[in-house]
């Protein structure tokens, strides 16, 4: 049997749940009337075609490249074997980087 808190509990997260999906209704609604949907759609029309997600990636894979490329390409200090995956060396059990 639910007690009668636990009842009122599912009542307000009802009611609560209701007036979420309204209001979410409403700030839809409201953001297609500001334009700020359009301006999304035409900015993604016009900025975010195939070419431009292209040279973003290509850019984001430069820039992030440096310091992986510092971590994942680099020569045991130790064995001076490559190493890959961090500062743990897998042919002699090193650590260090
Ligand atoms: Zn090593």
């Amino acid at each position: 049997m639910l007690s009668l808190r636990l009842r009122k509990t599912i009542v307000l997260a009802l009611v609560g749940g209701v007036i979420f999906l309204a209001n979410l209704v409403l700030i839809t609604a409201w953001l297609v009337q500001s334009g700020v949907i359009s301006w999304a759609q035409t900015f993604r029309e016009e900025f975010l075609t195939g070419t431009a997600i292209t040279i973003l990636a290509a850019l984001m894979i430069l820039l992030v490249s440096p310091g992986r490329s510092e971590a994942m390409g680099s020569n045991c200090p130790v064995c001076d074997r490559s190493q890959r995956g961090g500062r743990y060396c897998k042919h002699c059990g090193s650590t260090r980087a």
